[in-house]
């Protein structure tokens, strides 16, 4: 099947039990199935979903034991009889999406996400915290040669994800959009996304560090919400005309400033939900939803082609994600900083380390 050496033995970050925390031990290196490919990870980007995974506060069970991780880049190593469409020795990156059934309602229209039998990266099945990983190769992301591993492997999921956001607000080149959660991971890259597709952008987060960044990053504005005293009326003043931003995406884990978008978001405008913190309830006056026309939607992940493309906008340096690299030993470490807020981009781990 292939001429590469493959261990049989790996380290990993392994999820033992709900609640954490993660265990760095050897784990046995799995063998790709007939439509599966195999993966040795050489970076993998930290998402807020894989503290949720490990944490378990979300309303779906995981695998256990859990290896975590959807924002894997690395070198196919091997492949299953049945793969035509990638190569060993291409770069490839394990995403959220692993595998999908290609056969459902929802998979016949691109909407692979959507799909009843999704397998999920890094929660129902394992993902790209550990060398070797495997994925359905449908799915898998073709990394462009000359891109880095370690600066592309966050665009894996936070870049697709904040790319198909931007896209679901139909929002268009020249209008305002408020991207909430703005010095954070996905948020990080959703400036840049819409700096890139022509859009003017206002961001919110706390703390000065996180102001700075997303400045530096292309916002034209940024809105503390730590010192802010009204955020709705200091969000709709960074617009020209005062009437608040075209869209704006949530990209918090945190349920208040979904309540803040419906008070700032321009009449006719769209409030895109992408970060779920735990237990959250979208709440809007219907009264207000109805005569000015908002729209609220959720916007999950994104399919193959919006990965392709998202990866694209990195190949041609129009997003460069800030990040810092750590040991895959480490990774307790970053989630911890994680649930401290202190995280300013993204971290990656090296799965040499
Ligand atoms: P992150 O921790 O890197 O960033 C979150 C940011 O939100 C931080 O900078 C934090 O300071 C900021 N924040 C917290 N409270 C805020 C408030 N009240 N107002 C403004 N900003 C606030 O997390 P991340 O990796 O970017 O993930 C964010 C969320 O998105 C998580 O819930 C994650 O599970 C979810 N997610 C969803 C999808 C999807 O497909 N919809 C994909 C990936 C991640
Ligand atoms: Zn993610
Ligand atoms: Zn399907």
């Amino acid at each position: 099947m292939t001429d590469v050496e493959i261990p049989s033995e790996q380290w990993a970050q392994v999820v033992e039990r709900s609640g954490g925390p993660v265990v760095y031990k050897k784990i046995p290196v799995r063998k790709p199935g007939p439509d599966e490919v195999l993966i040795n990870v050489k970076y993998s980007g930290v998402c807020h979903t894989d503290l949720h995974a490990m944490k378990g506060d979300w309303p779906l069970a995981t695998k256990l034991p859990l290896v975590g991780g959807h924002e894997g880049a690395g070198v196919v190593v091997a492949r299953g009889e049945l793969v035509r469409d990638v190569e060993v020795g291409e770069h490839a990156g394990i995403k959220w999406l692993n595998g999908s059934c290609l056969a459902c309602a929802f998979c016949m229209q691109a909407d692979e996400p959507l799909c009843p039998h999704a397998l999920l990266s890094g929660y129902t099945v394992d993902g790209s915290f550990q060398q070797y990983a495997v994925a359905k190769a449908a799915h898998v992301a073709h990394i462009p040669p000359e891109c880095a591993l370690d600066a592309v492997a966050p665009v894996l999921c936070a870049g697709i994800t904040v790319y198909k956001g931007l896209k679901e607000s139909g929002a268009r080149a020249g209008q305002h959009v408020a991207v909430v959660g703005a010095g954070g991971g996905l948020g990080s890259m959703a400036v840049q996304y819409a700096r890139a597709m022509g859009l003017r952008v206002i961001g919110i987060d706390g703390g000065e560090d996180k102001g700075k960044s997303c400045k530096s990053l292309g916002a034209e504005a940024y809105v503390d919400f730590k010192i802010s005293a009204d955020v709705v009326a200091d969000v709709k003043a960074a617009t020209d005309d005062g009437l608040g931003p075209h869209a704006a995406l949530m990209t918090a884990m945190s349920d208040k400033p979904f309540q803040q978008a419906t008070g700032y978001i321009r009449s006719r405008g769209t409030i895109v939900c992408i970060g779920m913190p735990t237990g959250a309830e979208l709440r809007a006056p219907v009264f207000d939803t109805v005569v000015r026309m908002v729209t609220i939607k959720g916007s999950y992940v994104g399919n193959r082609q919006d990965t392709q493309e998202a990866l694209d906008f990195f190949r041609r340096g129009l997003v460069t994600v800030p990040y810092e690299t750590v040991g895959l030993s480490e990774l307790q470490n970053v989630y911890q900083l994680m649930e401290e807020r202190k995280i300013v981009g993204r971290y990656v781990v090296d799965t040499s380390k």
